[in-house]
C-alpha cells in the first residue's frame, strides 16, 4: 500500500508538509468538499493565516471572506474556536493524540484520525465512506455499513491493518486516494488495485455487491432475508402457522439484514446448515400496513436434509401450493437470476 501511495499517490499541496496546522486546515475544508474545490482555497487559506496564532487572532469578517464559496461556513467559526483553544490549552501547539484532537471544536472521528496519522504517524485509521468500501470488498463482508456497530467493526480491522503498516500516514493516504481512484462504488479499477492479490471480495466475485449499505428503513418496513434454498431438484417452502400470510406458503425468512445472521437462524431452527451463496437481489411487497423489504439470496444444504424433507418441494409440487403473492414475486426473481446469472 505505502510503495503504491509514493508511486500513484495524489499530489496534493497539503501533502507537501508535515505541519499539523496546514494538515488540520487542508482536512476541516475537504468534509463534504471535493479536493479539486479545496485546492485554491486552500492555498489563500494558508497564505493570509499561515498558522494557528494567525488563525486564532483572525477577524471574523476577513476569515469568513476566506472561507467564501466554499461552504458550511460553521467549519471556518469551528476552526478559529479551536485555534484560540491551542493557543490558551496546548502552548499553540496542535495536540498529537486522536483523543485530544476529538475534543477540539470541529474536529470529528475521522479528521482526528487523519491528523494523528498524516502529522504525527499515529496508528488510527481513517473511518469513512470510501475506507468501509474498501474494508467490505477486502475481506468480502456483507455487514451493512449503515449500522455504527459495522462502523465501529471496520473501524477496529482499520487500526489493525494501520497499526501493522510502516508508515500510518501513508497507508491513511494511500486508502483515500485508493477510494477515490481506485475502489471506486461502481467501476472499480481491480487490475490496478495493490491489494488485488489479497482482496477476498475479488476472489469471490461479489464486489459489486458490496459494501452492503442499507440505511434505516421506516417504522412500518419489516427488513428480512429471504433464501431461496434448494436440495438437487427441490426448493424449501415453509407453510404459515400465523400471522398476515397464514396458511400461504413462502420461502424461508427472517427478519434481519446479513445472510450470515440468517444462516446462525437457520441452523438453529431447522438444525442442518446452509450456505446462502448468491445474492439475487431486494424484492419489496407493500401490504396495508407494512412493507416487507426482502433481501433475496439462493442458497443450498449443506449436509444431510432428512429433518427438512418435509419441506422440500419439486417444481410441480409447488406449482399446486398456494403461494403467497410477497413469495411469487421471489419465485420470479430467483427463476430470473438462474435463467440469467450476469
Ligand atoms: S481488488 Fe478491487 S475490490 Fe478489491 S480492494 Fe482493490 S479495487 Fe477494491
Amino acid at each position: 500500500m505505502e510503495a503504491w501511495f509514493a508511486v500513484s499517490g495524489r499530489d496534493l499541496p497539503w501533502r507537501r508538509t508535515g505541519d499539523p496546522y496546514k494538515i488540520w486546515v487542508s482536512e476541516i475544508m475537504l468534509q463534504q468538499t471535493q479536493v479539486e474545490t479545496v485546492i485554491p482555497y486552500y492555498e489563500r487559506f494558508i497564505r493570509a493565516l499561515p498558522d494557528v496564532s494567525a488563525l486564532a487572532e483572525a477577524e471574523d469578517d476577513g476569515l469568513f471572506k476566506l472561507w467564501q464559496g466554499l461552504g458550511y461556513y460553521r467549519r471556518a467559526a469551528h476552526l478559529k474556536e479551536a485555534a484560540v483553544t491551542v493557543m490558551k490549552d496546548f502552548g499553540g501547539h496542535m495536540p498529537a493524540s486522536y483523543e485530544t484532537l476529538l475534543q477540539l471544536k470541529g474536529i470529528g472521528p475521522y479528521s482526528a484520525a487523519a491528523i494523528a496519522s498524516i502529522a504525527y504517524g499515529q496508528p488510527k485509521g481513517v473511518v469513512d465512506g470510501n475506507t468501509l468500501r474498501i474494508i467490505a470488498r477486502l475481506f468480502n463482508l456483507e455487514d451493512n455499513i449503515a449500522l455504527d456497530k459495522t462502523k465501529k467493526a471496520f473501524g477496529q480491522l482499520m487500526d489493525a491493518l494501520i497499526g501493522a503498516a510502516k508508515s500510518p500516514s501513508a497507508f491513511n493516504q494511500a486508502m483515500m486516494d485508493l477510494g477515490a481512484m481506485i475502489c471506486t462504488p461502481r467501476k472499480p479499477d481491480c487490475p490496478a488495485c495493490p491489494l488485488k492479490d489479497i482482496c477476498r471480495g475479488r476472489r469471490a466475485d461479489t464486489i459489486l455487491l458490496l459494501p452492503v449499505n442499507i440505511k434505516k428503513v421506516k417504522r412500518e418496513t419489516e427488513e428480512m432475508v429471504t433464501a431461496v434454498i434448494r436440495a438437487e431438484d427441490r426448493l424449501m417452502l415453509v407453510r404459515n402457522r400465523e400471522g398476515l400470510l397464514k396458511d400461504l406458503y413462502g420461502f424461508v425468512q427472517t427478519p434481519c439484514s446479513s445472510p450470515s445472521a440468517f444462516e446462525a437462524w437457520f441452523l438453529e431452527k431447522y438444525k442442518v446448515p446452509i450456505r446462502l451463496q448468491s445474492y439475487i437481489g431486494d424484492v419489496k411487497h407493500v401490504f396495508t400496513h407494512r412493507t416487507w423489504l426482502m433481501h433475496v439470496y439462493a442458497g443450498y444444504l449443506l449436509s444431510d436434509r432428512d429433518q427438512v424433507r418435509d419441506l422440500l418441494y419439486t417444481d410441480r409440487e409447488l406449482e399446486a401450493l398456494p403461494v403467497s403473492t410477497a413469495h411469487m414475486k421471489v419465485l420470479k426473481a430467483w427463476q430470473k437470476a438462474e435463467k440469467d446469472p450476469s
